[in-house]
C-alpha cells in the first residue's frame, strides 16, 4: 500500500492508503524522496484557494523513476539526457497545460498563460484512479502531458526539492527583466530598483535569483 497525506475538506487532513496503481502505457510512476510545503498548499488546505477535494497536496518534489510506461516517452516531455530510465532522479513541472486554449495554440512557450491548466496537488484530485496525483505521498503518478526534469547527481534531494520554487523565482526575474510584455503587461527592463517583499521561500529565492542576475543587493 502507498501512504499519502490527503486533504478531504477545509483544514482537514488525513492519512490515506492506496494500492499501487496500475501503470498506463503513457504514464510514469515516481517514488517520492522529498516533497516541499508550498505556500499555495497551505492556502489551499485553509480553504483560501480552491482545491479539488479530496486531494493529495504537494507539487514540489525530488523523486526517483520507479516505472515507465512503454509509450510514455511519446507523451511525457523529458528535460535532460534521454531516454528516461528507471532509477533516474527527477523533479516535475507541476502544471499540465490544456493544449487547446487560445494561449496554448498561439503562445505554446508561455505555459503560465494557459486558461485550463491541471496542477498536481491542487486541481488534480485523488478521488479517482490513479489517485496519486500529489507530492505528499510515497509515490506520484505522472500523467501524459507532464514534464519531468532530470536531476544531476551532484544535486542532493534536500536541494532538488527547491527546484520548483526556484523556477518561480527565476521566472519572476526573467519576466521583469524583459522589456514591456504586450501580452501580460509586465516587464520593466534592466537598471531598475526592485523590492522583494516577504522573506518566505519564494522571497528568499527571488532575492537570490536577482542577485545571481547581477543586481546590487
Ligand atoms: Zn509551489
Ligand atoms: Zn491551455
Amino acid at each position: 500500500m502507498v501512504a499519502a497525506v490527503e486533504c478531504i475538506d477545509v483544514s482537514t487532513l488525513r492519512l490515506a492508503e492506496y494500492a499501487l496503481p496500475e501503470l498506463a502505457e503513457d504514464a510514469v510512476l515516481l517514488r517520492v524522496h522529498r516533497a516541499g510545503v508550498c505556500g499555495t498548499d497551505l492556502e489551499g488546505i485553509k480553504g483560501r484557494r480552491s482545491l479539488r477535494y479530496p486531494v493529495i497536496p504537494g507539487h514540489e518534489i525530488a523523486a526517483v523513476v520507479e516505472m515507465i510506461g512503454s509509450r510514455a516517452h511519446r507523451h511525457i516531455r523529458i528535460f535532460g539526457r534521454s531516454p528516461l530510465q528507471a532509477g533516474d532522479r527527477v523533479t516535475i513541472n507541476p502544471r499540465i497545460v490544456c493544449g487547446s486554449c487560445h494561449y496554448c495554440q498561439y503562445l505554446p512557450g508561455r505555459q503560465e498563460m494557459c486558461l485550463r491548466p491541471s496542477t498536481y496537488g491542487s486541481s488534480l484530485g485523488s478521488a479517482e484512479p490513479p489517485h496519486l496525483l500529489g507530492g505528499w505521498a510515497e509515490y506520484l503518478y505522472v500523467l501524459p502531458g507532464s514534464e519531468l526534469i532530470k536531476l544531476p547527481d551532484n544535486l542532493s534531494d534536500d536541494v532538488a526539492v527547491l527546484c520548483e520554487p526556484l523556477a518561480v523565482a527565476v521566472g519572476l526575474v526573467d519576466r521583469f527583466q524583459r522589456n514591456h510584455d504586450w501580452v501580460t503587461g509586465d516587464g520593466f527592463g534592466v537598471d531598475r530598483t526592485v523590492v522583494v517583499y516577504g522573506a518566505g521561500t519564494i522571497g528568499i529565492l527571488t532575492a537570490a535569483a536577482f542577485a545571481l542576475a547581477g543586481a546590487n543587493c
